[in-house]
């Protein structure tokens, strides 16, 4: 049985829980410039977290996982945020991918690129799309190596269901925020140059890089989206 008095202490630290993620949505809503648009790193949270950040204002989910996403859209509704893929997609994954998400920020290989089209025709939608770029070039991490974006572009702006809006990194991981600069400058050129070719099909709008301990460096250099996960919902459990 549950002791009614830890009952009561765990339903306390679950409702103080939900109004530090409110207030620090709130907080973080403040300090971001006009026009940067604030996506939650959702991976590995509650519906009921999300929920706090959404009552907050947050507007737009990330999420890295297909079938958490399912389950979040399912508790949350589909009309509650607009969804974004942040994390790898793999094909396997494609078509239920694009039943759930509003934006894939995730398209890093021109394989994967077909499958999305070819899943979108069927469904008989236009998914939006950003290009991933591994812009700190590390051999470990998911996307287009640099020289290679705009040849990816060009690949998407002749798939007829999808629609190229911009560019996502990682960045680097690093302990000091100041180590991602130079690969948010490199995005930033990227983002412009692409911009400047005006591939017919292609509407750069996003520039998505930064993350709870490099955003303001990224905003500095040019991002408009930017992907918070532990300093708006706290430290991940486990
Ligand atoms: C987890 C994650 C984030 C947010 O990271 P935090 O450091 O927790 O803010 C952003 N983007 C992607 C792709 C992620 O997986």
């Amino acid at each position: 049985m549950i002791w009614p008095a830890a009952a009561s202490d765990a339903s306390m630290a679950a409702v103080k829980d939900l109004s530090d993620i409110g207030q620090r949505a709130r907080d973080l809503l403040r300090q971001l410039p006009a026009g940067v648009t604030l996506v939650a790193a959702a991976k590995s949270r509650t519906p009921q977290q999300v929920r706090a950040a959404l009552d907050a204002g947050i507007a737009d989910i990330g999420h890295n996982y297909v079938q958490e996403a399912q389950a979040g859209i399912a508790a949350l509704g589909r009309e509650a945020a607009r969804w974004h893929l942040i994390g790898h997609l793999q094909r396997n994954k494609v078509k239920r991918a694009v039943q759930l998400f509003d934006i894939i920020e995730s398209v890093d290989s021109a394989r994967l690129a077909d499958a999305l089209e070819s899943a979108c025709a069927a469904a008989g939608r236009v998914m939006p799309v950003l290009v991933e770029v591994n812009s700190a070039a590390e051999q470990q991490k998911t996307g287009v190596w640099p020289g290679r974006v705009e040849a990816l572009v060009c690949h998407l702006a002749g798939c007829e269901h999808l629609r190229v809006e911009g560019l996502m990194t990682l960045g680097r991981f690093a302990p000091d925020p100041e180590a991602c600069r130079p690969s948010f400058r490199l995005m930033r050129q990227l983002f412009e140059d692409i911009s400047r070719a005006a591939i017919p099909g292609v509407r750069m709008r996003w520039l998505s890089m930064g993350m709870s301990d490099s955003w303001l460096v990224a905003v500095e250099e040019g991002a408009n989206m930017v992907r918070i996960g532990t300093a708006l919902f706290g430290p991940r459990q486990g």
